[in-house]
């Protein structure tokens, strides 16, 4: 059989694993492959990944799913169109210019070291919390890089001594891995001594530091002023679609151009064709819930954030989103499966969920580290409410799953709240487009189009991440036109739809259930040992 010629290859570099997936021109993956990689939790609150560690997963991956396609007979040599590149977001790096080393592990989004840091400048700054909202965005939370930027500047010698000398350079993960992928601090020709490596970011990931306008799409210099961020640290901003720089030598796919760059979340809306109106929760460590609101930049009300959805070409216009995150959702099931050893591996918690009706009238609120959309909480903590003596592990179980579902369906809330007051969304006709590795559980799909009362649609391929890297790449080098790939007809092929089941009435019970549990998680963060 005559195999397609046009290939395009996704990084996806989570936040517990790393993939490399192939896709050939018609979306059919060729090869692929994934893995784990250490998670460090120093202290309480405090989450970390080593930097070299999570680029080495990437040559592993890339390096096997290359020998998958290959053995299956596909020629990569010259079919390897371009790359695509997608990560978690927020997650900061800072390295030395010259050694190319990592000067402190990577401080993860969900860490919440920075909250004193939060609560200074919250109290420093007249607009408090929500301070530099109308610049970009976000409020004022441990989330956001620029946060972690200045605890590593505030606490790490090493980098405060590279700031001062110029070697310092600042990256969310998309940046480290390009910058690693196009050479690093080592030079093509041994004989000059230049830097190669690109130190560039694109709209989406950029979008969640806090440094960048929503409107001009560049670095704001009044806000790098207010917080002392030094701007010759911070990368180059890109579009998520255009071709940044060919992989250096040394690469499995040495040579090929890296043509797109996207924040998963942002990955994940491109893959599952969101336009203006279309919403898409992605359900993996944590949640993330964006609604597509076109060109326009809408300011929530109701506890969201505004972010970019994509910018798909240096001139293509710009659509915002507004986006809803919950940082425990996965995790908790992770949490479930590691410190608790209720389950051996994360889906099983289907099966043990499912051994009972209901959760026996028990409600657990994963507040691991705070609770981000809609409440924005840095000193909740977990709490486990209603446990009586009949309470089983197949309850705490079901109870982890009801909890993913409670907290998107808060942010929810808030999101028609918003639209239906600003971009006249409604819930008549509203539909969940969802994905993400925990996606793949029916029960916890089911438990949310019944929480939601609206039906949830999740495609027959649900690494919708990797997929929309690919695609961001694969128009930028022209194997794909945007026509094609906002084509909904290949997600809705092989997809399932969820449809509610609940009564409205039990559903509101719940509901109300639930409040009182979350409420019950707030300023638990410094309870005595
Ligand atoms: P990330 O990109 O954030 O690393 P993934 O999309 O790979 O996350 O999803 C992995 C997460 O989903 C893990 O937290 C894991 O516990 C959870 N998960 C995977 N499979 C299931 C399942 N069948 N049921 C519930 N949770 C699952």
């Amino acid at each position: 059989m005559l195999k397609k010629e046009a290939f395009i290859g996704a990084i996806d570099q989570g936040t517990t694993s790393t993939r490399f997936i192939i896709y050939d021109q018609s979306y059919q993956v060729i090869g692929s492959h994934q893995m784990e990689f250490t998670q460090f939790f120093p202290q309480a609150g405090w989450v970390e990944h080593n930097p070299v560690e999570i680029l080495e997963s990437v040559r592993v991956c890339m390096s096997k799913a290359i020998d998958k396609a290959t053995e299956d007979g596909h020629n990569l040599d010259s079919g390897l169109k371009a790359i695509g590149v997608t990560n978690q977001r927020e997650t900061t790096v800072v390295w030395s210019k010259s050694t190319g080393l990592p000067l402190y592990n990577a401080i993860v989004w969900m860490d919440v070291r920075t909250s004193s840091i939060c609560r200074r400048l919250e109290e420093q700054f007249p607009g408090g919390k929500y301070h530099f909202l109308e610049t970009c965005g976000l409020p004022i939370s441990t989330y956001f890089s620029a946060v972690k930027l200045l605890w590593l500047l505030e606490n790490v010698d090493s980098v405060k001594r590279a700031v001062e000398s110029g070697d310092a350079l600042f990256g969310t993960i998309d940046t480290w891995l390009i910058w690693n992928l196009t050479g690093g601090s080592h030079s093509v020709d041994p004989t000059q001594n230049t830097v190669t490596g690109l130190h560039v970011t694109d709209v989406s990931n950029a979008s969640r530091t806090m440094l960048m306008n929503l409107k001009t799409l560049d670095w704001d210099t009044p806000t790098l002023e207010t917080l002392g961020i030094p701007s010759e640290i911070l990368p180059k901003i890109v579009s998520n679609s255009e071709i940044i720089g060919n992989v250096a030598v040394g690469w499995p796919t040495a040579g090929v151009p890296i043509a797109g760059c996207l924040g998963d979340q942002h990955a994940a809306m491109v893959g599952q064709a969101c336009r203006k109106g279309e919403a898409k929760s992605t359900y993996g460590t944590g949640a993330f819930i964006l609604l597509n609101t076109g060109e326009e930049i809408i300011k929530s009300n109701h506890g969201l954030l505004s972010t970019i959805a994509y910018k798909l070409g240096p001139n293509a216009p710009t659509n915002y989103a507004l986006e809803g995150s919950i940082a425990i959702a996965g995790a908790a099931v992770q949490w479930l499966r590691d410190s608790l050893g209720i389950i051996q591996t994360a889906p099983e918690i289907e099966d043990l969920a499912n051994k009972v009706d209901n959760t026996g009238g028990i409600y657990f609120v994963p507040a691991f580290n705070g609770l981000f959309a809609p409440w924005w909480k840095d000193d909740a903590r977990g709490v486990l409410v209603g446990i009586t003596r009949f309470t089983n592990r197949s309850h705490i179980a079901r109870a982890v799953l009801e909890s993913i579902c409670f907290q998107a369906n808060d942010v929810l809330d808030s999101m028609h709240k918003d639209s239906k007051e600003k971009a006249g969304v409604t819930y008549e006709d509203f539909l969940l487009r969802v994905d993400g590795g925990a996606s793949a559980n029916n029960l916890l799909m089911q438990i949310q189009a019944d929480l939601l009362g609206s039906p949830v649609i999740r495609p027959g391929d649900i690494e919708t991440t990797a997929l929309g890297a690919a695609y961001a790449a694969g128009l930028a080098v022209g194997v794909w036109t945007e026509d094609e790939i906002f084509s909904t007809v290949q997600l809705e092929a092989k997809a399932t739809t969820f449809y509610p089941k609940l009564e409205e009435e039990q559903r509101k019970k719940k509901v109300e259930s639930w409040y009182k549990a979350v409420t019950r998680s707030f300023e638990l963060a410094n309870l005595s040992l």
